[in-house]
């Protein structure tokens, strides 16, 4: 990550014994020391760069500002589809880093405040692990603890060709200030699309190159299809079963050439969106004798303890995955046992989650071949496909598909797949419901309201 300025220096004068030692302070690791702190642990905290990690700094937090930046964008141009006297929608980006970056500066001295205020000693150096209990830091400054949880997250990491140095990550997109005319994104997962989304909004040509056949390869299908039908209408290129064999440069761009060594057009920019791996690079896993997977992530039990007894670990540095709630909920949890004497813990079943695309994407629950690979015939799907209100007024035809899968002759709830508009806000409540076991039939008896895109959902037959 690239985090241009530490918070202060505080190591030479720390040197001590404490109840836990958090390495990290992203999202998992500042929740599981706020929690710890509250239930009156003595709390050191190691972060070397931005508090608030990828989330606030590269990752959730400026994506979405983006994210809501494309959207006002997208409306202008709706705007005038129906009538508006607006102005052509070109976004100035360095006025719009400003206020971004407002935002996430109010959200780093909340942090500070907040450390502050709960006693936690926040150390601005990396740490490594000596043994079981002893954490070094910067230099030379031991600390102790009896616990320490390891919350060191992730980084992104580009596959391993010839001119790679070429393309940057989603690290490299927050530096940006405008956006390129023409960008090639290489990947097909959440970051590909986000940014995909984002930058074709913003003004930008973009054109996917994936090495599968479809977008989100772990979303439904018939929900990936449709996606990618509505970046097609809005101008994003897709390019399936693309092999990268090499980046070329050419005239301060880059083109792409196969695996079989065809040479394609020029972009201005290359984005690598090709998922990302653990921060335990001389972390000293090895010293302190704990284990991790072929990857380099520190393996856990569903209760997030490691193979040495008093070390724990969450968030991206664990195999499960990657998303900030799931980090902040698993640290909770794990602090309210360790220090709060209570059986708290962290279901992974039924994680909702939303790709910020445009129109957005949300699912919780099995994928229809998911549900079919368990249950067989048993499984009962049911969709609405419409277009929403607003692209129907401006006859624009980007569509929403909703989805439900069901199991059994109860048809009880085991996935929810909504694309369009506003599934982002959406499915939240539908998992809450869904978690609690709701059947078609609950949903049906539920009135709806309306005109929303939300009421397809408990109109389904
Ligand atoms: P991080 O937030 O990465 O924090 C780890 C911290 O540890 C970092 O600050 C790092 O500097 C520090 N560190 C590393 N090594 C050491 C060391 N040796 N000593 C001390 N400190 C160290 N998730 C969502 O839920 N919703 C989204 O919309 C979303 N959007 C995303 C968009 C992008 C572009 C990316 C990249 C990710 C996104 N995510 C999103 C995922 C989310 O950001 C991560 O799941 C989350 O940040 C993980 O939190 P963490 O605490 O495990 O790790
Ligand atoms: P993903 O795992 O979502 O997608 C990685 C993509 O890269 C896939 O399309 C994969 O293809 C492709 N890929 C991987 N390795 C190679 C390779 N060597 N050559 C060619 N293609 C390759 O990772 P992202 O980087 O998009 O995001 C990382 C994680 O961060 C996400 O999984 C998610 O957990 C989190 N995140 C969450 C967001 C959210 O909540 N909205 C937003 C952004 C990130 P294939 O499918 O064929 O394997």
């Amino acid at each position: 990550m690239n985090h241009a300025a530490a918070r202060d220096d505080r190591e030479e004068t720390v040197q001590g014994h404490f109840d836990l030692i958090v390495i990290g302070g992203g999202s998992g690791g500042l929740a599981g020391a706020f929690r710890a702190a509250e239930h009156g642990a003595r709390v050191a905290l190691l972060e070397p760069h931005l508090l608030g990690g990828t989330c606030v700094n590269v990752g959730c937090v400026p994506k979405k500002a983006m994210w809501l930046a494309a959207e006002v964008g997208n409306r202008l141009k709706l705007a005038r589809t129906l009538g508006f006297d607006a102005s052509p929608a070109k976004l100035d980006w360095p006025t719009f880093l400003v206020h971004r970056q407002r935002y996430i500066s109010n959200i780093h001295d909340s942090y500070r405040r907040r450390l502050d205020a709960a006693g936690i000693v926040t150390v601005a150096s990396r740490g490594q692990l000596l043994d079981a209990n002893t954490v070094l830091c910067g230099r030379g400054a031991h600390l102790r603890a009896e616990r320490i949880l390891i919350a060191t997250g992730g980084h992104p990491v580009k596959p391993q060709i010839p001119g790679v140095e070429l393309g940057g990550t989603s690290d490299d997109f927050f530096q940006w200030c405008a956006a390129p005319e023409r960008v090639a994104i290489f990947g097909a997962g959440y970051i590909a699309v986000e940014l995909a989304g984002v930058l074709q909004a913003l003004g930008s040509r973009v054109e996917i190159f994936a090495r599968g056949p479809r977008l989100l390869s772990e979303f439904d299908a018939e929900v990936s299809e449709q996606l990618a039908e509505d970046y097609r209408q809005a101008g994003v290129h897709l390019n399936f079963g693309y092999q990268l064999g090499r980046v070329q440069s050419v005239d301060g761009g880059v083109r792409l050439c196969d695996a079989d060594g065809a040479i394609g057009e020029r972009f201005d920019a290359l984005l690598f969106a090709t998922g990302r791996r653990a921060n335990t690079a001389q972390l000293g896993l090895e010293a302190a004798g704990v284990a991790a997977d072929a990857n380099g992530y520190v393996l856990v039990d569903e209760l997030h303890a490691t193979n040495v007894a008093n070390i724990h670990a969450v968030g991206d540095v664990t195999p499960n995955l990657a998303l900030t709630p799931l980090a902040i909920a698993a640290a909770r949890r794990l602090m309210d046992r360790l220090y709060g004497g209570r059986e708290a813990r962290l279901d992974q079943n039924d994680v909702p989650t939303v790709v910020f695309s445009h129109p957005p994407i949300g699912k919780v629950g099995l994928t229809e071949v998911e549900a079919r690979a368990q249950h067989g015939d048993d499984v009962h799907v049911y969709r609405a496909g419409f277009r929403p209100m607003l692209y129907a007024l401006a006859d624009v035809p980007q569509r929403s598909l909703f989805k439900l899968v069901c199991v059994g002759d109860a048809r009880r709830v085991i996935g929810i797949h909504l694309m369009g508009e506003a599934a982002d806000e959406i499915l939240q409540g539908f998992a809450v419901a869904m978690k609690r076991g709701i059947t078609l039939e609950d949903l049906r008896d539920t009135v709806a309201i309306h005109p929303t895109s939300a009421e397809e959902v408990v109109l389904m037959r």
